[in-house]
């Protein structure tokens, strides 16, 4: 059960927007770089019987809808006690996000664990989490051991799920009962400062990894917390899974110490700048030569649960003169608006009046009014192998090229670009809501710029309304002490 939900983002996400497999069709639809994948062909190439339950993924946005979290939770529940009674499960193992929201609710992943718990309290249950994990509780008190992924960005999700399967398949077989400990860190941080191919998280991911070779150990994981989620668990956390007590407890502690001592070193790896002054640098550059300059619009990052609709980086861009002046139109990838994609549908060629944008997030900017042309509609444009579909309309104005789609796509990768015939190695200025450019873009960009802009993954952490989190908690918050041991579960 995979959901990143940003509480920031008014947007609920509900049955269109989870790719739901049930039971056997899991067996069909095994992928690379998954989590459950990894679970699943690790038990079976250890010889066991797998009963699958059910698969529900979405793209990051707001928290979940209620109903359709307890359906899923239901659905999972009365297979296992259904095939319990066929034959005793052994063990449950699952593949879980971690920052899972339910509208209404407040935490997923914890009232799973809990009900799992209570009809199975004598088997072993383990759980491979993201890194982006919000420890609570619930989760703690009712799953024998988690472990997250290492990487970010997140390469080794099959890695994480086998080592799941493993703990799994340890307790069983050496009769080990897991012991867990979990040190909470009051520090959040946003993911883009947080990749583990820079410091200071390489660094700390080298100590997770040295960690998990000592004797008795069965894993050790940074869970990273979810910073555009404003809940009373909010925090970044150590958690150490081992076979004695005191050997879990006293790893937490001194990883928990140690990443502490490391909080004023996170940063962003690439250049960052609020909105002005990152245009200013984009001009600059293309002056010298050196372009396509891509710039995301960090603010409104779809693929971390925004709404994907924030328009005030996008004016900026079209009343900005320097906008008019170059040679190709600037490629803006993309805004969240149905309604406006499906008053492109059959004008292509056509110059129309469109309102577009602020469908969902009302209040952090205003719909664009504004006379374009319908340069290209795609019908059902297809991303992820087939797992979402979204009609996708390219409108310009302005002399930007502006993606509207018809879901709440992802701009991860150059592909929607490229599919809407935007040939990015010509565009001076390319734009994507997303945080850190992937490699697939690093392909065109010549330079690329994290600009600051608004909107539910505003990364300047310190600028959004946090009501519910835990205080102190740095950044928010500074110069206060952190003592390990006190926070020790
Ligand atoms: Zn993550």
């Amino acid at each position: 059960m995979h959901h990143e939900s940003n509480s920031f983002n008014p947007i609920v996400a509900g049955e269109k927007d989870f790719n739901v497999l049930r039971e056997g069709e899991f067996f069909e639809n095994f992928r690379k770089n998954d989590s459950l994948t990894g679970v699943v062909k690790t038990l079976m190439d250890a010889g066991y019987e797998v009963v699958p339950a059910v698969s529900c993924r979405a793209v990051p946005n707001g928290e979940v809808d209620y109903d359709f979290y307890q359906g899923i939770k239901k659905e999972i529940i009365e297979i296992a006690k259904r095939e319990n009674a066929k034959k005793p499960l052994d063990a449950i193992t699952l593949s879980l996000h971690g920052s899972m929201r339910v509208k209404g609710q407040g935490e997923a992943e914890g009232y799973l664990l809990e009900e799992l718990r209570e009809l199975f309290p004598d088997i072993p249950i383990f759980s491979s989490l993201d890194m982006h994990t919000t420890m609570t509780d619930r989760m703690h008190n009712n799953c024998d051991g988690f472990v997250c992924y290492k990487c970010a960005p997140h390469t080794d999700c099959y890695e994480t799920g086998e080592h799941a399967a493993r703990m799994t398949i340890h307790a069983l077989e050496d009769g080990i009962k897991a012991k867990r400990a979990w040190v909470r860190v009051p520090f959040i941080v946003a993911g883009e400062q947080s990749a583990t191919t820079v410091e200071p998280m390489n660094t700390l991911t080298n100590e997770l990894r040295e960690t998990e070779k000592k004797p008795g150990i069965m894993a050790c994981s940074y869970m990273m917390g979810f910073p555009w989620a404003d809940n009373e668990d909010s925090s970044i956390a150590v958690y150490v899974v081992a076979e004695t007590q005191e050997l879990a407890d006293s790893e937490a502690v001194r990883l928990a110490e140690y990443l502490w001592s490391k909080k004023d070193e996170f940063g962003f790896e690439t250049e960052a700048y609020h909105e002005k002054e990152a245009l200013d640098v984009a001009f600059s550059s293309i002056q010298d030569g050196v372009w396509p300059v891509f710039l995301s619009d960090s603010g409104d990052n779809p693929t971390a649960g925004s709404s994907c609709d924030v328009t005030e980086f996008l004016k900026m861009i079209m009343e900005d003169e320097r906008t008019a002046a170059l040679k190709e139109p600037v490629a803006y990838g993309g805004f969240y608006d149905p309604q406006a994609t499906k008053a492109c549908e059959g004008k292509v060629g056509q110059e129309i009046t469109l309102t577009f944008g602020a469908k969902f997030d009302t209040k952090t900017s205003t719909p664009i009014t504004v006379k374009g042309t319908v340069k290209n509609y795609v019908k059902d444009w297809s991303a992820f192998g087939g797992a979402y579909k979204s009609d996708v309309a390219v409108f310009n104005t302005h002399n930007v090229d502006v993606i509207i789609a018809e879901q709440h796509i992802g701009y991860a990768g150059p592909q929607v670009f490229l599919d809407m015939g935007l040939n990015l190695a010509e565009r001076q200025i390319v734009v994507c809501k997303l945080g850190y450019l992937g490699a697939e873009h690093e392909k065109f960009s010549k330079r690329g710029i994290l600009v600051l802009t608004k909107g539910s993954t505003n990364e300047d952490l310190p600028t959004l309304p946090y009501k519910k989190v835990p205080r102190p908690l740095f950044p928010l918050d500074k110069d206060f002490a952190f003592d390990a041991k006190a926070n020790l579960k």
